[in-house]
């Protein structure tokens, strides 16, 4: 099976799978939403130009910061890696799942925890 990139447009969850090329795509493990399918890394170099060109559309290129320019000079994978750390973005380690160290990511996590289990109660009071 290939191995995919996905986006999840409801938390910004960027996460690698394997699936079927024509099969159904995971839930976000992020929040569990339905995740749009960037490409696929096993299918040789010219999807990965793609969607590394892909990235460079929502880049600000505005921002005058080296990694930034550079990367939008040239779109290749060691520029947008040198971006990802420019924008203190990385992806996810294997086996790393969800697990994140920044403190935002921490509080949305709590918060989210917070909405299931009032919502879990709620649904406990009406049974
Ligand atoms: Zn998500």
């Amino acid at each position: 099976m290939p191995l995919y990139d996905f986006f999840c447009p409801a938390c910004g969850e960027v996460f690698e799978d394997l699936c079927p090329p024509h099969g159904p795509d995971p839930a976000c493990p992020g929040c569990g939403g339905q995740v749009r399918r960037l490409v696929s890394v096993g299918r040789g170099y010219r999807a990965d130009a793609d969607w590394i060109a892909s990235v460079t559309r929502v880049v600000d290129k505005d921002n005058p910061a080296p990694h930034v320019q550079a990367f939008l000079a040239d779109p290749s994978r060691a520029a947008y890696r040198a971006w990802m750390r420019g924008e203190k973005l990385r992806p996810l380690e294997p086996g790393e799942g969800i697990r994140r160290q920044d403190a935002a990511y921490a509080a949305c996590e709590t918060a989210r925890r917070e909405a299931l289990a009032r919502f879990a109660a709620r649904r406990l009071c009406a049974a």
